[in-house]
């Protein structure tokens, strides 16, 4: 008998995950042209060519038995060490090997700090909406995942909200902008003032509340929207970060967590987050990869792309009478179901073979998630679709 938790967890498994393996068998019956799979923040641009240099580069003239060993939980030291520059010449940041913590993905590494934390009951406050994992990765150790709201139409944080969320059992708060699902960046202004909260927040309830800057989407922005350094605004701020969506690996599962020096009691801190690593099985990130990951660190991938889906979708469906946030970042267009229970519009897109996601499982209902990270066939394939959906729904007239 699987344990209760897990029946939980599976009875609320992921609707995209869902929708995904949906896309799959409806290619196979209609043939995957005829498909329009906008379910799944899966690359479609592939890894930049630097990436497989840098394999081939590796692989033929590096010491294999050091490539494919065990290191330190924390990662390979040249490598934590070359990203903290990396970042140093960024952010005008003194990141040090100790520093970094490369992980397996955003995911990992943010299991790691959760588990690093969270004792039961203790709580997370994130926005909404919001990837829809952080519940059942907040639900691993036991915490509680608070949802403050965000306010229509721009989906920036509403800071009463939040003010008013925070209590002696918030531990963490988790921030994720480039925003999944919206694409929105949350504002220089918004931040502030949420540091503004966070400390007097601090000072009030004397106690540490940590803020994660989940940023799978950082490289991802566009019409020269600038993405804010948190750890710039906030000292008790974690970065994680990944190179799933900018460098498309996200099967390769790479990515590393930022413990600045600033963090209260950083010293165990990181080493309670380097146990973590090793004893929640990871044991430590891909070997292979941790060295790809750290030559690569220049890399583009092909934001222009997206770009183009981007405003490919947005006219057409703003066009066709559809409300939708214009995306600033990441790769999602975030869409109100024109009827109340999105549920049914869903359903009614998946009636025309287009696969798009409820905004309930992003704690966000009335609204839809379209992954636009698909080809433009796809986008433009798909697109007399969305008319008709409109039609039906007697949009724009
Ligand atoms: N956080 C957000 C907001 C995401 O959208 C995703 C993946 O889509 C992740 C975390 C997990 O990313 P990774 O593949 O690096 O584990």
């Amino acid at each position: 008998m699987i344990s209760e938790k897990m029946q939980g967890f599976v009875k609320n498994s992921s609707a995209i995950r869902a929708m995904f393996e949906e896309g799959k068998k409806l290619a196979a019956q209609y043939g995957p042209e005829n498909v329009y799979d906008f379910s799944l923040g899966n690359p479609n641009v592939p890894a930049p060519a630097e990436v497989k240099d840098a394999i081939l580069d590796i692989i033929n003239n590096e010491n294999p038995v050091l490539v494919h060993g065990y290191m330190n939980n924390s990662g390979f030291e040249d490598v934590r060490k070359t990203i903290a520059e990396h970042l140093n010449a960024q952010y005008h940041s003194r990141y040090s090997e100790k520093n970094i913590l490369m992980t397996v993905g955003a995911a990992g590494g943010m299991n790691v700090i959760l588990k690093t934390f969270l004792n039961p009951g203790d709580e997370v406050i994130t926005f909404t909406p919001y990837f829809g994992e952080y519940r059942s990765y907040v639900g691993n150790y036991g915490g509680v995942l608070v949802e403050a709201a965000t306010k229509e139409p721009a989906f920036e944080p509403d800071l009463a909200d939040f003010a008013a969320k925070i209590t002696n059992k918030t531990k963490i708060v988790i921030i994720n902008s480039p925003n999944n699902p919206t694409g929105v960046v949350y504002s220089e202004r918004t931040l502030v003032e949420i540091a503004e909260i966070l400390y007097e927040k601090q000072a009030l309830l004397k106690q540490p509340i940590y803020l994660l800057s989940d940023e799978p989407y950082r490289e991802l922005a566009y019409d020269g929207v600038k993405v804010p350094w948190l750890p710039g605004y906030y000292l008790n701020t974690i970065v994680g970060y990944s190179f799933s969506k900018s460098l498309s690996l996200p099967g390769e599962r790479i990515g590393y967590l930022v413990l600045p020096n600033e963090i209260t009691d950083f010293e165990d801190v990181a080493s309670a987050a380097n146990t973590a690593n090793r004893i929640l099985g990871f044991v430590n990130a891909p070997s292979l990869m941790q060295r790809v990951a750290a030559k690569c660190l220049d890399a583009k991938t092909d934001v222009a792309f997206y770009d183009e889906n981007r405003q490919l979708l947005y006219n057409a469906l703003t066009e066709d009478g559809f409300t939708c946030v214009k995306p600033q970042g990441a790769f999602y267009l975030w869409v109100k179901s024109p009827e109340e229970d999105e549920k049914a519009f869903v359903f009614k897109a998946k009636e025309r073979n287009l696969l798009i996601v409820p905004g309930s499982s992003f704690g966000c209902k009335g609204w839809v998630r379209i992954a636009y990270c698909v080809s433009h066939e796809t986008v433009k394939n798909a697109l007399p679709k969305f008319k008709s959906l409109a039609e039906e729904y007697g949009l724009g007239k």
